[in-house]
């Protein structure tokens, strides 16, 4: 079809982003192109989602009982200290917004490849295993180049292009608009494992979210006696070691809740690593072009918000394009909601993604107020219902000022091990000392 068929839109890319937009275009009766370079189903990290998707993939027209046979259902969300001896769940259902309170903990690789075949499904093209290298945007219509596996190259022509190329952000770097995050120089460090234990009944599916003194761990319980393990820390808590498997095995090793859960486990999957994450584009649109997904921005993942982000501005990012191409205007000014939401939606969860690496906020995520419906508040944050839920925003709000009290008044039990790890980073011997984790920090309440 090459050159021949001119799209409304392109999309690079075919992770939850991309193929969310393109069913949507393709809902609206719009011709939409996915060009992916890989060939699903592919593996790829961040299975935890957030119950706000339920409804995202119900008009998606992904049929409930397909997920519920696939995948394993998510209740809740806990916190728990290195040690174990302190453990708070965040049940979906006590939140104080009133829509789905459950989601599910899904391997990536067959969730993505349901929603691209479902955009397919809806009436987008999907290319597989196709790599864009090259695009242009005129003022009179973008050019995308690709090239197949084989080595043939094919040239595509739209009115808009998209970029949904998540960590690679063709666009966004091509045109320098790329900021990493100063407060959020992270890295992860992952694997799948077999066998490791979970709970049972309702709360098999939790997301457990383990304190470090200086990062979180993810546990996410996936199908199959599967389970995804992960550390996040700040990048200089390495102090230049390497993020390698001997590190990994390390870390679980000196951290007790964890180790117990991994006893009898075997790794199933290479280590995998990523670092610097969290960064965001100057801008998100622009004459005819447009950023979704993590090409747009990456938060630090420690609220599961990075599927849910891409996919709602999927939807909003369809909505504005069909308006500019009824309208056959395609300059920035089109997309202004568009990137007005996402700015809006990412500042929300970014500020709360910063505070939880401090001494404060753990301390009072282990110990949340029932006044006003605060600890109701924060549990529904965790289902993803803050950006557009005012009820949420303003006790949110609200617990956010607590948390900065808690730093100076002792308005929850300490954590002894993140505070102490905070101090030494302030002393200045962070990049020495904060990488370790002294067994039986993070205990219970002082
Ligand atoms: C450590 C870690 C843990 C995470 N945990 C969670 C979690 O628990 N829950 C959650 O919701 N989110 C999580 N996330 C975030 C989540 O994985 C992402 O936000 C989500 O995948 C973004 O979707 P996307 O479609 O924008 O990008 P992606 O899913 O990355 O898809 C981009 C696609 O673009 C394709 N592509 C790239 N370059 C090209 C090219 N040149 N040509 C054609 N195609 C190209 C890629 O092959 C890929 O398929 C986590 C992220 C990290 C790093």
């Amino acid at each position: 079809m090459g050159g021949a068929t001119k799209y409304d839109a392109i999309v690079i890319g075919g992770g939850p982003a991309g193929a969310t937009l393109a069913t949507r275009l393709a809902q609206q009766g719009r011709r939409a192109l996915v060009v992916e370079r890989e060939d699903f189903p592919r593996f790829h990290i961040g299975e935890s989602l957030l119950p706000c998707s339920m409804p995202l993939l119900d008009a998606l027209g992904v049929p409930p009982d397909l997920l519920r046979s696939k995948f394993l259902p998510k209740h809740a969300a806990e916190f728990v200290t290195g040690d174990g001896s302190l453990v708070r769940r965040y049940p979906f259902k006590d939140g104080v917004v009133s829509g789905p309170n459950s989601a599910f903990e899904v391997d990536r690789d067959e969730f993505d490849s349901i929603l691209l075949q479902n955009a397919a499904r809806a009436g987008a093209t999907v290319r597989h295993a196709t790599k864009v290298v090259d695009f242009d945007v005129r003022s009179d219509g973008v050019r995308v180049e690709a090239r197949a596996r084989d080595g043939s190259t094919q040239t595509f022509r739209a009115e808009v292009l998209v970029d949904a190329s998540g960590h690679s952000s063709l666009v966004a770097r091509r045109f320098g608009l790329r900021e990493v995050d100063p407060n959020l120089k992270n890295f992860a460090v992952y694997s799948h494992y077999r066998g490791a234990t979970r709970a049972t009944g309702d709360a098999e599916g939790d997301i457990s979210i383990v304190l470090a003194p200086r990062g979180w761990w993810w546990i996410i319980p996936l199908k199959n006696n599967r389970t995804s393990l992960g550390l996040v820390a700040p990048v200089a808590t390495l102090a230049g070691e390497r993020a390698d498997t001997t590190y990994l095995e390390r870390q679980i090793a000196r951290t007790p809740y964890l180790a117990a859960r991994v006893a009898s486990a075997e790794r199933i999957e290479p280590v995998r690593t990523v670092s610097n994450f969290s960064y965001r584009s100057s801008r998100m649109t622009g004459d005819r072009w447009l950023l979704v997904g993590d090409a747009a921005a990456f938060i630090d993942p420690v609220f599961s918000t990075g599927v849910y982000v891409g996919m709602r501005q999927g939807f909003l990012a369809a909505e504005v394009i069909d308006r500019a191409l009824a309208r056959q205007r395609f300059s920035r000014r089109a997309f202004r909601d568009y990137e007005r939401w996402s700015r809006r939606a990412l500042d929300v969860y970014r500020n709360f993604a910063t505070g939880f690496y401090t001494p404060e906020f753990a301390e009072m995520m282990m110990h949340p107020s029932d006044t006003l419906q605060l600890r109701q508040a924060v549990t529904s944050l965790l289902a993803g219902y803050v950006v557009d839920h005012f009820g949420v925003n303003w006790r949110i709000a609200l617990f956010r000022s607590l948390i900065r009290a808690n730093k100076y008044w002792r308005l929850t039990p300490r954590l002894p091990g993140r505070r102490e790890a905070a101090e030494a980073w302030r002393a200045g011997h962070g990049g020495a000392s904060a990488p370790t984790q002294r067994r039986g920090q993070e205990g219970g309440p002082t």
